[in-house]
């Protein structure tokens, strides 16, 4: 039987690292994409083909260029015809007043987040309306349901995340595709590397569970969530500790 293959966006390191080594361990074949770290990618890669006898495709660049995404979809189809499951995992942070940030700064923020999602799911979704089967997952954060000061824009990409998620479920569950999001509370990646010891603290003092999780407990998840019933879709699943 044909192996799944899996396309993780922002797979370098942190989440999309942890999902990637995760999915390997389950035998998916994989996509992945990150912005800068070519070598240390591919390196990743050849290892999980190795470890795991699974076939990877490495695809560098930046998720928020529509044309960069057509080009990466183009070298998919040869690979491996098309992706069953598609990960939306890149992203970036951006702690600041709103009024201190640039509007180039905003505008990064939402392509990156959120118009890499569109772009995504735009030239994934053929493929999986032919084969009448596939999963889309959309990692956000809580402050997409909350907001965030100091986080406007990182909180509306997210929230629009969540949105589109929910919309695009409604869209697709005709043709058997599920969209669900996981609301990520605080996970322990580079994303959070500024923090010092007492904010590190503190934070953990205000989540339940009493600490950051790690990514592989997402990448855990994220393994589980494909494997769901079909009736879930157009889920926002908070993965927080109970912390929102
Ligand atoms: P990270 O900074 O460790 O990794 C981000 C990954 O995204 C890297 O592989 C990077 O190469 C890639 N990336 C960034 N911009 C890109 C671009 N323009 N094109 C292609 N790839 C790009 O971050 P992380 O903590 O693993 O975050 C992964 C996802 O989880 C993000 O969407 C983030 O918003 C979300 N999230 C993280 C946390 C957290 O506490 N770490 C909380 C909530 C949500």
């Amino acid at each position: 039987m044909k192996r799944k293959t899996v396309l993780i966006t922002g797979a370098s390191r942190g989440i999309g690292r942890a999902a990637a080594a995760a999915f390997a361990k389950a035998g998916y074949d994989l996509v992945l994409n990150c912005i800068h770290s070519e070598k240390e990618l591919r390196r990743f890669s050849l290892e999980l083909e190795e470890d795991f006898h699974i076939q990877t495709l490495c695809c560098c660049g930046d998720i928020a260029s529509y044309a960069f995404v057509c080009e990466m979809f183009e070298k998919v189809r040869e690979f491996c015809q098309g992706v069953d499951i598609l990960i939306n995992n890149a992203g970036i942070s951006y702690i600041g007043l709103l009024s201190e940030m640039h509007y180039e700064e905003w505008e990064r923020m939402l392509h990156t987040n959120l118009t890499s999602v569109f772009s995504c799911c735009k030239c994934a979704v053929p493929y999986m309306i032919s084969q009448k089967e596939g999963k889309i997952i959309n990692i956000s954060s809580v402050w997409g349901i909350s907001g965030a000061s100091c986080e406007a824009a990182y909180s509306a990409a997210k929230g629009g995340v969540n949105a589109l998620t929910r919309a695009l479920a409604k869209e697709l569950a005709p043709s058997n595709i599920q969209v669900n999001a996981v609301a990520c509370g605080v996970i322990d990646t580079d994303m959070n590397a500024a923090l010092d010891l007492s904010e590190r603290k503190s934070l953990e003092n205000e989540i339940p569970a009493g600490y950051f999780a790690k990514p592989e407990e997402v990448a855990a998840f994220l393994c589980q969530l494909v494997l769901a019933p079909s009736y879930l879709t157009g889920q926002v699943i908070r993965f927080d500790g109970g912390w929102l």
